[in-house]
């Protein structure tokens, strides 16, 4: 055991000496691997191949620099990333972000987080994760086009279909893809698979848009009914108000549960009747059509808002009572104050739509309070699922229904979850989702890398 220990831990601090400026980056190797401890003495293979400490240094990343001109004529400069992390069980796949916040160490974090959460959905997938620090909030539709296109004449040479496959991620989405993919297809000549989230007419997946907010609350169902529980009638609190959050506040809907709050950077909304079909289609044209700030949603629909807060500090600060959370924003929404809020209104669910929402002391609290906690690799995978299944459509060049890719969707949610309780139960740590989730996704890559030898 002491042995075990200090592998871990001695692999943990090497990161915090070498990666030191990437603290996003440590916080999500030291998740994953604390709770990889129960595998170091049953897998005595994956310690004599330093697995753990391969594990944690990306295959490369990829920086370079992104011009381009704006509509005054002016030269701007950007910087692009893509982290090609692990492909030991297939072609890198994870999201572009663009956001003014995107640096080397939120990439890592994300690629790392990837490799796991790909592995999980049951398709042969790597990690990986890019962006840049544009910005794409006040900008024309023609300044977002040159810098797609000036982003993608670099990183065209670096994917392909078997290679490396990008997708969406905060700041991309159709738009952006639309954009990125025309100009891949003019400079390599080829209509390839080679970017998912792409739109219906020329190569994307039915249900994509949907699938990682459908997926988070597929996934809550799953954890709710170990319970006896469901989603009927539940107040359920959701943060964010883009594509993640849009479509979790669709299936809550759906399922008889009731979503009251939404927000973005500038605010939250909290709407006590429940953002019903009707109010989900003013949100979908206010952020996806016309950009918007969600304040227009308290002006229109006569509801609260809280200016510059978040959804967690809302319900702490005003004793909101809500049942089940999921946040869908970004990272670090939620800590051990926020957490203690959300526990003191009643919430005992909490499935993570965004990636690393929580960081490690608000999960402490969750566990102790006996939350049933969807960790984001787990809960959230079902935004990669369905692009990998735009994968497969793209390179059979078929096209199936929705129904078919919704029924995909929701039985790899249901895998997922049952990976992550039996792994859980078999490594010790009953009930436990964050140990289950990162050992499942873990021995099948480490499986793979222990296969090719030493390269
Ligand atoms: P969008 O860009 O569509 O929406 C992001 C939302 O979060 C917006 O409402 C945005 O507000 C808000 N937000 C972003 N950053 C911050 C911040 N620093 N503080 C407060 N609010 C913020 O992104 P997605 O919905 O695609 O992604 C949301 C989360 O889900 C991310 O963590 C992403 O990594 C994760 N995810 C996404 C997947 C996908 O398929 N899209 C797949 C798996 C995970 P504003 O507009 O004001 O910036």
């Amino acid at each position: 055991m002491a042995k075990s220990s200090s592998v871990i831990k001695e692999v943990i601090e090497k990161v915090k000496i070498k990666d030191t400026a990437q603290p996003e980056f440590f916080q999500a190797v030291e998740e994953v691997l604390t709770t990889l401890e129960p595998t170091v003495s049953k897998h005595p293979e994956f310690v004599k191949a330093k697995i753990y400490e391969r594990i944690v240094v990306p295959d490369r990343a990829i920086l370079f620099r992104v011009p381009w001109v704006d509509d005054a004529g002016e030269v701007q400069v950007n910087r692009g990333f893509r982290v090609e992390f692990n492909n030991a069980i297939g072609p890198y796949k994870g999201g572009l972000r663009f956001h003014p916040s995107v640096n080397l160490g939120i990439l890592k974090f994300l690629g790392f987080e990837q490799i796991f959460k790909n592995a999980l959905t049951t398709l042969p997938m790597g990690g990986g994760k890019g962006g840049s620090d544009f910005e794409p909030k006040g900008k024309s539709d023609d300044e977002v086009m040159r810098f797609c296109q000036a982003f993608m004449r670099e990183l065209f040479r670096h994917i392909g279909p078997d290679r490396d496959v990008p997708a969406g991620d905060i700041g991309v989405g159709g738009r952006e893809i639309g954009y990125m993919y025309g100009y891949y297809k003019k400079i390599v000549n080829e209509h390839t698979g080679v970017l998912t989230g792409k739109g219906l007419s020329y190569g994307g997946s039915l249900i994509r848009p949907e699938a990682t907010g459908y997926g988070t609350v597929y996934f809550a169902a799953e954890m709710l009914a170990t319970r006896g529980q469901e989603f009927k009638s539940k107040r359920v609190a959701v943060s964010g108000s883009g594509n993640v959050s849009q479509y979790a506040i669709e299936k809550v809907n759906e399922l008889g549960g009731i979503p009251i709050t939404a927000s973005d950077s500038n605010g939250t909304i909290v709407d006590e009747s429940g953002i019903d079909a009707n109010k989900l289609a003013f949100l979908f044209d206010l952020k996806n059509n016309r950009r918007g700030r969600i304040k227009e949603y308290a002006d229109k629909h006569n509801v609260k808002y809280y200016e510059g807060k978040s959804v967690w500090e809302v319900v702490k600060e005003h004793g909101l009572k809500v049942d089940i959370a999921l946040p869908c924003a970004t990272q670090n929404e939620l800590d051990e104050t926020l957490a203690k809020g959300l526990a003191a209104a009643g919430c005992y669910c909490v499935s993570e739509g965004a990636n690393m929402p929580s960081d490690l002391n608000a999960i402490k609290i969750y566990q102790e309070n006996n939350f049933l906690y969807g960790p984001a690799k787990a809960a959230n995978a079902g935004g990669v699922a369905v692009s990998g299944l735009e994968m497969s459509q793209n390179s059979m060049r078929l096209m199936w229904s929705r129904e078919e890719v919704d029924a995909k969707l929701l039985g790899i949610m249901k895998s997922i979850h049952k990976t992550c309780l039996d792994t859980a139960d078999a490594y010790g740590k009953k009930g436990d989702y964050l140990t289950g989730a990162n050992i499942g996704g873990f021995i099948k890559v480490a499986n793979a890398m222990l296969a090719y030898g030493i390269v």
